[in-house]
């Protein structure tokens, strides 16, 4: 099944309001295995909306509407789908009572705008609205669907839960269950992990493996279309092995899981605790640690040491190092790591420090460079790494690929013992 998505509001083509329900819809359709080709937002200009929909079901067999739902006269949404469908509207017994009810909870005494929330396209199924007054519905005609809901995210998004997904789901034939589960991956980039695992990607429809890609990791998310939640989790459940087969450790976690998670419970099971100085990063590392709950058992210190003042006054970085070698260097992120390491007691520390942008740093280093330093009771090791993007997404990534060093050197310290240099140098 193929679907689309038609978004109706003057106020998205101005930009003073992001198109996030396409991004919430979108996501939603693919858990449940529905295909999503194209979207398109128009103004409320009855015509254009006409014309987008006629399109949208040249194209798809399922066409989500959001926006446009509401009492006023620019709210077109009703008229568009009777004009398209050819369908006289009528009025809903049921959507005024919600309508009502809802007004009446909130003690609104206007209630003069509800006729036209009353009004849906004969034979529609309504939507029930849970958290607004416009019900929203389902229009169906010779195969095609065409669903409307309001524009307000929230409302949009609880009648997507209650109602459509479950209807949804119940198009795709009787009895069928669709399950997914998302695998999580730090380490390796999109090519590497899509070669690392071709022989699983094609000529698979049942279940498939959709990769997905966010800043400095790349997620593989498994949908499985069954008879029972038993059997598609079974079926999940194979492929997540054959996925662990070629991907190894790379792999750090499912669906909700962060890299700090993984990290916080690898820490846990070794009873151990960790430290961090954090330059370049300034705290994001501490920030994703204390996400965790639980932490405190975990985080013995961290600190922010922006300036080389602190580094020497804190940290105990020799001053020495910081004029011959520059903040940024591998140097000062070994002293870094092993100053937070003494001076917290830590089993483990790690370290940061870059040059996060958008201009280079004294030492013209380029934007993006960063050394991570660790230390440990026995050895101290230090990466050399260069990311890409703007300073915010540089410090994302460098926050991640620390954790995931992290992760890895306990990984390690469990399964074999000994310490390789990390990254480049
Ligand atoms: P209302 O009853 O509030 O009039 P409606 O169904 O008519 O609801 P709109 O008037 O089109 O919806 O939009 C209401 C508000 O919802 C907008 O001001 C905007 O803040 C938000 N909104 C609309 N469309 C989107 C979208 N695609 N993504 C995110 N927010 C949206
Ligand atoms: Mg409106």
């Amino acid at each position: 099944m193929i679907a689309e998505i038609l978004n109706i509001g003057t106020e998205l083509l101005l930009g003073h309001v992001v198109d996030t329900n396409s991004a919430y819809i979108g996501r939603k359709l693919a858990g449940i295995g529905i295909n999503l080709y194209h979207k398109t937002t128009v103004g409320d200009n009855e015509a254009r909306a006409i014309a987008a929909l006629h399109d949208a079901l040249n194209r798809a067999d399922i066409v989500i509407i959001t926006g446009g739902l509401g009492p006023t006269e620019d709210d077109i949404t009703r008229e568009v789908v009777s004009r398209v469908f050819g369908i006289r509207q009528v009025h809903s017994d049921e959507a005024m009572a919600h309508a009502v009810s809802l007004l009446n909870r909130w003690g609104h005494e206007d209630q003069a705008s509800l006729r036209r929330l009353a009004q849906i396209p004969e034979g529609a199924i309504l939507i029930p609205n849970p958290r607004g007054t416009a019900c929203g519905f389902i229009v169906e005609k010779s195969g095609k669907q065409v669903i409307c809901l309001p524009g307000v995210p929230g409302e949009m998004q609880a009648m997507m839960e209650l109602t459509v997904i479950p209807y949804l789901t119940g198009l795709e034939g009787e009895g069928k269950i669709i399950a997914s589960r998302t695998i999580k991956i730090c380490g390796p980039g999109e090519a590497e992990v899509e070669d690392r695992i071709r022989h699983l990607l094609h000529g698979k429809s049942n279940p498939t493996i959709a990769p997905l890609v966010s800043l400095g990791e790349v997620m593989l998310r498994i949908t499985a279309k069954a008879h029972s939640m038993e059997e598609a989790c079974s079926m999940i459940d194979q492929t997540e092995v054959k996925l662990r087969e070629s991907l190894g450790h790379d792999i750090y976690g499912t669906c909700d899981d962060e890299i700090q998670h993984a990290v916080v419970r690898l820490l846990e099971e070794k009873q151990m605790r960790c430290a961090v100085a954090e330059s370049v990063t300034g705290g994001l590392i501490a920030h994703k640690l204390t996400e965790v709950p639980g932490c405190s058992k975990v985080l013995g210190l961290a600190v922010t040491s922006y300036s080389n003042d602190a580094k020497i006054k804190v940290l105990g970085v020799p001053e020495a190092d910081i004029e011959r070698y520059g903040a940024v260097s591998r140097e000062v992120a070994l002293q870094m790591a092993r100053g937070i390491r003494s001076l917290s007691g830590a089993d483990v520390s790690i370290s940061t420090t870059g040059v996060a942008g958008p201009l280079r740093d004294d030492h013209m280093h380029n934007v993006g460079l960063v050394f991570i330093g660790l230390a440990w009771n026995d050895g101290i090791a230090c990466g050399r790494f260069q990311f890409f993007g703007t300073r915010s997404e540089i410090k994302e990534r460098i926050a991640k690929k620390s954790l995931d060093i992290l992760r890895r050197h306990l990984l390690r310290h469990h399964l074999v013992g000994t310490y390789d240099e990390i990254g480049t140098i």
